[in-house]
């Protein structure tokens, strides 16, 4: 094995070429996006790290699932094949598909939110806080102290719950007033941090005492199985699946944004223990997504799902997955670049007000740093701080910034090699060597909705 170790475990089998474009050209594209890359078409693109959502390369296997999946409206046999694979590594008997994640957060909420209820998480991604607002909720973040900072301190969980806050908050406000307790793994909200499966269990050991049900949000378990599978006592010689299995066992069911480790484009699913809670289930997908066995998507894509769920818990697939994201963080540590170590499971977070500490945050540090690595190389990264994740002071309209400036470079599943890696290093490298003469940048246009500025947003250099 020793030899083969550092290199990618797939050999490629389509291509598609990417463009490479000149400083001169870029400079003229980023000016003509109003200096936001959500504008900049994605031909003009040469390495993206905007997300790693849905932007996975599927295998030849999922690619074949395609031609063979069947398109029945209902009882399609790729179906099937996607509960069979969902039971095979989650356990869970009741499997609705859904379009995407959010679509099934959204059934979650409906199931479980109940007006001025506290749902408790580690760290609640955007899609289900909007729903389960919406139903009248509030959601509460219980992550460790040591998951919220952005120094470098090296605990090997940081998307931990916090056990005592946790008992603190039900003993407080009292187990009645907490209809749900989720999960997410990895921790997105935090740069893709895992949490660790005896804080998976004591969580789940604490619901139960308290009778209050527990939801896993599962983008991305496989990569979290990983995790465990390295960093925790007991489970090195364990398969991932065999993580999976336990790591879901503790949980009333699970929901899925199959664009993550699902390995697919498009695509999600939620998941329930309970025969008596999935008629509900299956009523609001019914009415929201398509009939309970396509649930909004086509016969194909469940196929392709099936397959892609069962290659992203392959350790020789995710051995070089977070290996390549661990070797991205590294070299730009080496060269000197802040980032938040250890890295998590799908991307490198740099610390942009580290990075240029002479541009305060009313002139948007993360956005200069975006905008200048997107001239440098083509490498288009996304601003995670004063433009994304500002608040307004609802009295007096003052602009309350982040606590955290950060650039997010998200690396995509199977579709970027070392070499591409080596052009980010060399690219932010260069960067950094020039942070001196970097001024900030003017916002220009912001839309009606402050959280979702950054879609939209127009900016202009301060010259
Ligand atoms: C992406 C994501 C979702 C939402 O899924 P979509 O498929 O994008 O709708 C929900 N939870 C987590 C943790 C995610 O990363």
């Amino acid at each position: 094995m020793k030899f083969l170790d550092d290199a990618e475990p797939f050999r490629i089998k389509m291509v598609e070429p990417i463009k490479k474009t000149t400083r001169k050209e870029r400079e003229l594209l980023i000016q003509q996006a109003d200096y936001n890359v959500f504008k900049i078409p994605a031909e003009n693109v040469f390495i993206d790290m905007l997300t790693d959502s849905g932007t996975s390369a599927m295998s030849s296997k999922q690619w074949g699932g395609i031609m063979t999946g069947d398109e029945s409206y209902a009882g399609s046999t790729s179906f099937f094949k996607l509960r069979d694979s969902v039971q095979d590594i989650m356990g869970f008997p009741y499997v609705q598909p859904t379009h995407q994640g959010r679509a099934a957060d959204f059934i979650m909420s409906q199931i479980y939110a109940s007006k001025g209820g506290y749902i408790l998480g580690n760290l609640h991604f955007d899609s289900f806080k909007g729903h389960s607002e919406i139903a009248g909720s509030i959601p509460v973040d219980l992550i460790i102290e040591e998951g919220r900072t952005a120094n470098s301190n090296p605990h090997p969980f940081k998307g931990n719950m916090d056990i005592d806050k946790l008992k603190g908050f039900i003993k407080d406000k009292g187990k009645e007033q907490i209809p749900l307790i989720i999960i997410t793994v990895t921790s997105n909200g935090n740069g893709g941090q895992p949490v660790s499966m005896e804080n998976i269990r004591t969580v789940a050991t604490i619901a139960k005492e308290n009778n209050i049900p527990l939801m896993i949000d599962a983008a991305r378990f496989a990569e979290n199985c990983y995790f465990i599978k390295q960093r925790e006592k007991g489970y090195a010689s364990k398969s991932i699946k065999e993580i999976a299995q336990e790591l879901f066992s503790y949980a009333d069911g699970c929901v899925m944004s199959s664009k993550k480790d699902g390995l697919v484009n498009i695509g999600g699913f939620i998941c329930t223990r309970h025969e008596e809670l999935f008629p509900m289930i299956n009523q609001l997908a019914i009415i929201n997504e398509g009939f309970v066995t396509y649930g909004g998507m086509s016969g194909r894509d469940l196929e392709a799902l099936a397959i892609g769920l069962q290659e992203g818990i392959d350790e020789e697939y995710l051995k070089y997955r977070i290996e390549q994201v661990a070797y991205l963080g590294e070299e730009l540590a080496k060269r000197g670049i802040p980032i938040i170590l250890p890295t998590g499971g799908h991307g490198v977070y740099v610390d942009a007000q580290k990075f240029y500490p002479h541009i305060p945050q009313k002139e948007f540090p993360g956005q200069a740093l975006v905008v200048e690595l997107y001239k440098t190389a083509g490498v288009r990264g996304v601003e995670l701080g004063s433009c994304a994740f500002s608040k307004k002071n609802p009295h007096t309209g003052e602009i309350i910034y982040p606590d955290l400036e950060l650039v997010r470079l998200t690396v995509s599943r199977r579709v970027y090699t070392h070499r591409h890696m080596d052009v980010v290093i060399k690219a932010l490298e260069d960067v950094y060597k020039r942070r001196d003469q970097m001024k900030g940048m003017k916002l220009t246009y912001e839309g009606p909705i402050l959280s979702l500025r950054h879609f939209t947003a127009k900016f202009k250099p301060i010259t």
